[in-house]
């Protein structure tokens, strides 16, 4: 039986470990991948904490997954051996609840989390389901294109779902993984953009990637400076930090909305007159089109900015990544493909 490298993690809060396991036999609907490279996401986090639905240990996590095709399972039509594909979040849908027997498969009830409800792409091999696959283009190396599968599907996403459009002021939470995307859609899609973060460093970084304006949380009171300039008609959280979250519903339009789109575990503070006073609203976004993401990056020049680690090295990519102190997206190069 053939042997693969993966990092695992065998009980919550355990550390990860490299370990030698099977490589896995892809089932009907689904397709082996020779991973070539794998973002590390905040949400991998969740393997490490344990709560989430149907988590099983030990897990290998990872959902910002790109590969080629080395087998396909019996029934895995549409696919072909050596094309490269990427999978996100979404490892798959149930076909059988509500939404899915409406057709709306992206708002299944019981779907599955690549890397969480099975094993993710820190590992030189992962099966994943056909039907959630998306090809790469081939102007994007594997390393570019893994970060824009997760973090590049979701901010975009709540970017083209939230009430924004050209010339509209909004506002970009936290310059990190997310953040930097985030940005730069933003700045493509036509919206004065402005920046919260910390420090001198991150102003010239989001200058860089094209902000508008740069509010300095260290220095001034981040609502007060966005009401300064008639408030923000959306703002996007992506800083884990939801006393920040809570105080910036001030420094929201009349209209407005406050997007978050990070994870944060503690709960928010926020003022129910700040929300009807100026007719606000509070609301969260996961997920997005991974394919409309690719193809919009390609279109507009958008690249995530990445830091490469070995498969080795997970652990250390993780834990820059868990103390903000990658720039701005850690991805594990795990082969070399015909793309880079
Ligand atoms: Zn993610
Ligand atoms: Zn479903």
């Amino acid at each position: 039986m053939p042997f693969m490298k993966a990092i695992q993690v065998s009980a919550p809060g355990a550390d990860f470990e490299l370990v030698q396991k099977e490589i896995p036999e892809p089932k009907e609907h689904e397709v082996l991948l020779k991973v070539e490279a794998c973002g590390v996401c905040h949400g991998d986090a969740i393997v490490k904490q344990g709560h989430y639905p149907g988590l099983q240990y030990p897990r290998t996590p990872g959902h910002e997954v790109v590969g080629t095709i080395a087998k396909l399972g019996s029934e895995s039509h549409y696919w072909n051996v050596g094309q490269r594909v990427g999978v996100g979040w979404r490892g798959g849908h149930c076909h059988n609840c509500r939404s899915c027997l409406r057709g709306e498969f992206w708002a299944c009830e019981s779907p599955l989390a690549t890397g969480i409800s099975t094993d993710g792409g820190y590992a030189e091999y992962m099966v994943a389901r056909m039907e959630v696959l998306t090809l790469i283009p081939d102007a994007l190396s594997s390393v570019e294109a893994a970060p824009l599968l997760c973090a590049g599907a979701t901010t975009l996403g709540a970017l083209k779902n939230s009430s924004a459009k050209g010339g509209d002021l909004i506002a970009i939470h936290g310059l990190g993984g997310l953040g930097h995307l985030a940005l730069q859609f933003a700045v493509r899609l036509g919206l004065k953009t402005a920046v919260i973060s910390r420090d001198k460093e991150k102003e010239a970084l989001a200058r860089m990637l094209g902000a508008q304006i740069f509010i300095d949380a260290n220095k001034v009171n981040a609502a007060e400076e966005l009401t300064k300039l008639g408030g923000a008609r959306v703002i996007f959280c992506t800083a884990p930090n939801s006393k920040a979250i809570g105080e910036l519903v001030g420094g929201l339009a009349r209209n407005g909305q406050l997007i978050i789109i990070t994870f944060v575990n503690e709960p928010m503070q926020i003022s129910p007159v700040q929300l009807m006073r100026g007719v606000r609203s509070v609301s969260g976004w996961i997920g997005g089109n991974a394919a409309d993401t690719l193809n919009f990056s390609v279109l507009t020049h958008v690249l995530p900015m990445v830091e490469v680690f070995p498969l080795e090295q997970a652990a250390v990519a993780f834990d820059r990544m868990m103390n903000a102190k990658v720039h701005f997206r850690a991805v594990l190069k795990i082969s070399e493909g015909q793309h880079e």
